[in-house]
């Protein structure tokens, strides 16, 4: 049986995904996002052992919670697909116990690695880091173009998408970029929600306390007036940017 590394659990997850979720932050990722607010999880060999069906176990008790919330769980990470042959275990354990299944990913991966995970993935968290192809590799040591790959490939299977992205001021918050997304967003016809999220530093202090130097010190948090703007340049595209607060 394979067994995956899980960095940690959170138990009452309420923006990865719809309703209550149990969110599990798997251990490792190929990617190197500059602002990464969980620098903890990318070295591979960290984490927890568990069996997809520990896992599950592990967090079936707040079942009643999802059931009346609507939520599920949610492979987060680091980034989950690294561990491609546990999630598939994990994710086809879940759907036996009917509960929701929800990928969040960077999509950086090789589509038919996943394949048998999407067979049994209810909804996919997809973030477009940068749109650029060379920027994104600034930003994140990787290309985009897996990504959006994948989202077209999502949208072939009829998977419904939340596409996502993080608007680091100066970095992600060119008009260019942004319109670019808007575009692709509006190319695409599984997009369920399309979410700006603000940029903050809050993760900062997990790079201090491995001692590694934060190469963003200098950027400062996104707020909602840099959120407003994005979000009217994405619109013009005639896709709705979801926003929490209204
Ligand atoms: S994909 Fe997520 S976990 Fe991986 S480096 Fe980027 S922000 Fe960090």
């Amino acid at each position: 049986m394979t067994k995956g590394r899980i960095h940690s659990i959170e138990t009452f997850g309420t923006v990865d995904g719809p309703g209550i979720r149990s969110i599990l932050f798997f251990q490792g990722c190929p990617l190197r996002c500059k602002y990464c607010h969980n620098r903890d999880t990318w070295d591979t060999n960290g984490g927890t052992e568990y069996t997809a069906e520990e896992l599950i176990e592990n967090v079936s008790r707040y079942s009643s919670y999802w059931k009346s919330s609507g939520g599920g769980i949610t492979a987060s990470g680091g980034e989950a697909t690294l561990q491609a042959d546990f999630l598939a275990e994990l994710f086809a354990k879940a759907k036996e116990k009917d509960i929701h299944t929800c990928l969040d990913t960077s999509g950086f991966v090789d589509i038919e690695k996943i394949e048998k995970v999407l067979d049994n993935t209810d909804l996919v968290l997809l973030d477009i880091k940068h749109i650029d192809e060379e920027e994104a590799k600034k930003l994140t040591g990787v290309g985009i173009e897996k990504t959006l790959k994948l989202a077209r490939y999502l949208d072939e299977k009829h998977i419904p998408i939340w596409l996502r992205h993080v608007l680091v001021p100066g970095i992600t918050d060119s008009e260019e970029n942004l319109s670019k997304i808007g575009e692709f967003a509006a190319s695409l016809n599984n997009v369920d929600r399309l979410e700006i999220l603000p940029y903050h530093t809050m993760g900062v202090h997990k790079w201090e306390n491995m001692g590694i130097e934060y190469e963003l010190k200098d950027v400062r948090d996104a707020n909602s007036d840099d959120v407003a703007r994005a979000s009217e340049i994405i619109e013009k595209h005639g896709v709705k940017v979801f926003n929490s607060k209204k």
